[in-house]
């Protein structure tokens, strides 16, 4: 079993690029994580996942939390992530929304795992095989190196 986990904010959605993201974020309002867009094409994206997916790969996501976390802001953020990943990347099966800043490693169920991060200290604490995402199609040809390699 292997398995490929991606981040969300600045490899997958862009979050980054939503006005206002950080304060509103801090004020608990979820949405941004909603109108954020797919950072590069979600066709390509899906092409080279189904490849992999054939190849025995499953796809997973394993994301943070807001920094200001509250029990009732939480289960939004979670909502709104979920349903971004129905939306953009239906086939993501396992999917973790974690505490800001925890080990990402620590929620992931196969540990024989690839990690597509944007942020280099989150790919440095995986202990492992990580895909740099700063690059949406970087990242893409990354993944079509895998499929060849397998
Ligand atoms: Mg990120």
């Amino acid at each position: 079993m292997k398995a490929i986990y991606f981040d969300m904010d600045g490899t997958l959605a862009g979050l980054y690029d939503v006005p206002q993201w950080e304060q509103r974020l801090n004020n608990h309002d979820a949405m941004p994580y909603c109108e954020a867009r797919p950072l590069g094409s979600m066709k390509k994206l899906k092409k080279v996942l189904d490849k992999l997916i054939e190849l025995g790969y499953t796809i997973g996501v394993v994301s943070w939390l807001a920094k200001n976390s509250s029990y009732a802001y939480d289960w939004r953020v979670r909502q709104v992530k979920k349903g971004w990943l129905k939306k953009h990347l239906p086939m993501v099966s396992e999917c973790h929304i974690i505490k800001y800043g925890t080990p990402k490693r620590r929620y992931c169920k196969i540990k024989d795992a690839i990690l597509v991060d944007d942020n280099a200290d989150v790919r440095k604490q995986w202990k492992g095989e990580t895909i740099d995402a700063t690059n949406f199609n970087g990242m893409l040809a990354s993944l079509e190196r895998l499929c060849y390699n397998d």
